[in-house]
């Protein structure tokens, strides 16, 4: 729109680069943030203002906490042998919740090729050196069980492999295309319980 002010242009910009929001949504979002009581709109940006400065990410898991090295990677009751590799920081409380008490590496994010994600924007690269320097019993894949998720744990397998890790397969529990995130405790549970090993 010609005759739109170039900060309302810049705004849309902004939030159609946030994950799963399409120029319409953009659009609606940013018309929603002008239109109500500047306050609520300001609470948002200070929000995220707020959390920036508070959270920062684990140099030695890529997790997202208050500390670094994150309140999980810095307690040494955790199970050093086995390593478990996440998408997603949020995906930690899940597990969490299971019981699990080995550590965690969080690849923030998996590989698409529909939205150009390549190994080099993961952290495949600090996962192979914490595997190098670390030397876990075992390394279990804990990639989501849908097309992506198993392409990027395929790949990682292939790079994990060679450093003699042991590198294992959440178990088949899980319904194919489902969500770590969404997920009951108990299938998670049970599918960490049966992990197996890569072939
Ligand atoms: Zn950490």
């Amino acid at each position: 729109m010609a005759n739109r002010d170039r900060s309302i242009e810049a705004l849309i910009a902004a939030l159609e680069r946030l994950p799963g929001v399409g120029p319409k949504t953009a659009e609606r979002l940013a018309f929603h943030l002008l239109r109500v009581p500047a306050e609520e709109a300001l609470g948002l940006a200070r929000a995220i203002d707020a959390a920036r400065a508070a959270v920062r990410t684990c140099s030695v898991c890529c997790n997202l906490d208050a500390r670094d090295p994150c309140a999980i990677c810095a307690d040494p009751a955790r199970d050093r042998a086995l390593l478990l590799v996440v998408e997603d920081p949020r995906e930690i409380d899940r597990f969490e919740a299971t019981g699990f008490r080995g550590r965690y590496h969080v690849l923030q994010g998996r590989l698409s090729a529909f939205e150009g994600v390549r190994p080099e924007e993961l952290t495949f690269g600090r996962l192979l050196d914490r595997v190098r320097t670390e030397r876990p019993a075992e390394v279990c894949l804990a990639t989501n069980p849908d097309l992506e998720g198993e392409g990027t744990a395929r790949v990682l397998a292939e790079r994990l492999l060679p450093l003699g890790a042991a590198v294992t397969r959440l178990a088949r529990g899980l319904p194919a295309g489902a969500s770590i995130a969404q997920v009951s405790t108990s299938i998670l549970a049970d599918a960490l319980e049966g992990r197996r090993p890569w072939s």
